[in-house]
């Protein structure tokens, strides 16, 4: 019985379209994915009936039995995955518990070093109308302008003189695996704690494709949906030493109760990662993201930093003529979803800015590989190679839903 479609047919209408939308397009997006049935029924299930404030055997509630062997089941799978020595799996998503980390390293108006959200950056790392940016003094730093790449000199020239208390690593649009080594090196000569958001390559990480930052940062935060698969969740992971902190800086600090049914999905999601398959896929996702990075290099097309080694790429759409805002719209057309990004140094303003940020870990867990990769390439330069052609869009949009038909989404029955 669908319970949705009979109480509530409008709302079913709207899931209904964005379900076909799912499975009849090709999802691009870096930071998304697709969950798995088991994942989607938790994210769905009776826990999300039950309040549990507090930490498991120290609820503020009673009947919290069950919901405590559900929680208590994530943070073990979360330290067993990451090799971490505390994990606090309650944060709603990624920007509450990049906030708890803050609560614990800093106090406000202290001085953080963070990387630029025109570089590549995220919300969380300072941006003015964001919290971080209003609480904290943020100091940005870049990326090279000749290679795009983070530019070491200048963050260790900025941490020299302005001595921040705390250095954040990670990024939400940076196609090059973060050297957290090289992080965790300048934060302890000038004295700063480091704090490592991993949300875009947590997965690789989980996968072995990606160095871990978990040996070298005080604090890891991530969210659960990009590159992990799972739903769309945060998580911390710090030493022993700040655990007390960063669980009280999450409840009662930042947050009331913990959402369970989505602790169960993350309990899941971590259990899928520790799979000896989880491993294959997140080879898969590097794998793809450079077919397709070299396909579109092939075809005449600037990448920032000349390719990719992890699942996204960064591609300049000027240099096939466009813009950002219209490489989106005509992709969209064809049935291939993207978004429009920043380039570093870009000229143009964030609503129609230089490139688009393209990413492989959805399609990888359809199943697709190298030969499918190559192919969306070849769509991609074709149809912003003919921006205004929508004869070829409507060519191209037929061909994408034939592959579609081939890799089936996951989808709880
Ligand atoms: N950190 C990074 C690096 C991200 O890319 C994102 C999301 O895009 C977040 C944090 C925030 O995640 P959420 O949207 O779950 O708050």
């Amino acid at each position: 019985m669908n319970f949705i479609k009979q109480n509530d047919p409008s709302v079913w209408e709207a899931i209904a379209h964005e379900q076909r939308r799912q499975a009849d397009g090709l999802e691009l997006i870096a930071s998304e994915n697709y969950t798995s049935a088991a994942i989607q029924q938790a994210a769905g299930s009776v826990l999300t009936n039950k309040y549990a404030e507090g930490y498991p055997g120290r609820r503020y509630y009673g009947g919290c039995e069950y919901v405590d062997v559900v929680e208590q089941i994530a943070i073990d799978r979360a330290k067993e995955l990451f090799g971490a020595e505390h994990a606090n799996v309650q944060p709603h998503a990624g920007s509450q518990a990049n906030f708890a980390v803050y609560l614990t390293a800093v106090n406000p108006g202290d001085t953080i070093l963070g990387l630029d959200l025109a570089h590549g950056g995220h919300l969380t790392h300072g941006m003015k109308l964001n919290v971080s940016g209003q609480l904290y003094n943020f100091v940005s730093y870049g990326v090279d302008r000749e290679t795009q790449r983070l530019d070491f000199d200048q963050i260790v020239k900025l941490a020299r003189e302005h001595k921040p208390k705390l250095i954040v690593a990670g990024a939400s649009a940076y196609p090059r695996e973060i050297p957290h080594e090289k992080f965790a090196e300048i934060a302890a000569e000038v004295g700063a704690k480091l704090f490592v958001d991993m949300a875009h390559y947590a997965g690789l990480v989980a996968g072995g494709m990606h160095n871990s930052p978990v040996p070298y940062a005080d604090f890891v935060t991530t969210t659960t949906h990009k590159t992990l698969r799972g739903p769309r969740s945060g998580l911390i992971l710090c030493k022993e030493e700040h655990a007390k902190l960063i669980n009280r800086n999450v409840f009662p600090g930042t947050q009331g109760g913990p959402l369970m049914h989505i602790v169960a999905a993350k309990a899941i999601c971590f259990g899928e990662a520790l799979q000896p398959s989880f491993k294959e896929y997140a080879k898969q996702v590097v794998a793809n993201a450079k077919t397709l990075a070299d396909t579109l290099m092939a075809g005449g097309v600037r990448l920032m930093t000349g390719g990719t080694e992890n699942h996204l790429m960064l591609m300049d759409v000027t240099s096939v003529g466009t813009t950002g805002a219209i490489a989106e719209a005509v992709l969209d057309h064809c049935g291939i979803t993207v978004n429009k990004n920043m380039i570093p140094f870009d000229e143009r303003k964030p609503m129609d800015p230089s490139g688009i940020r393209i990413g492989s870990p959805a399609l990888t867990t359809r199943g697709m590989k190298e030969a499918e990769m190559k192919q969306v390439g070849e769509w991609i330069l074709q149809a912003l190679k003919a921006p205004e052609d929508q004869k070829t869009h409507v060519a191209i949009r037929t061909e994408v839903l034939e592959l579609c038909k081939n890799f089936a989404v996951p989808a709880a029955p």
